[in-house]
């Protein structure tokens, strides 16, 4: 009488659960990017395109102090580049300031 072994396993492989349908969610408060964004405006309640404008931060000066240190001559690219300044959000009809984008968030 040998040992029995009781290790057996089922047949119990499911296919992979592939769903083809994505989820489908409706953004309130979209995560405003460097560009114009099409939202409803919390302050009018119209839908509408942001208006977009840059401003310096304060990491762009600190982005501009390490320049002089790692490359001198383009110390002033983070003041003046686009990619390194934050981007407001306005509303184009009641001119309320929707949201902010920057990247060193
Ligand atoms: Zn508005």
């Amino acid at each position: 009488m040998g040992p029995y072994k009781r290790g057996r396993r089922f047949g119990n492989v499911e296919p992979p659960n592939r769903l083809a349908v994505r989820p489908v969610t409706i953004v309130q408060h979209p995560l405003f990017g460097p560009d114009p964004v099409v939202t409803i405006c919390t302050s009018c309640g119209k839908e509408v395109t942001t208006e977009t404008s840059r401003h310096t931060s304060a990491c762009s000066y600190i982005t501009c102090i390490l320049s002089i240190f790692v490359c001198f001559p383009c110390f002033w690219v983070p003041l003046v580049c686009p990619w390194f300044l934050d981007t407001i959000h306005t509303c184009p009809n009641c001119k309320d300031t929707m949201g902010m984008y920057s990247r060193f968030n």
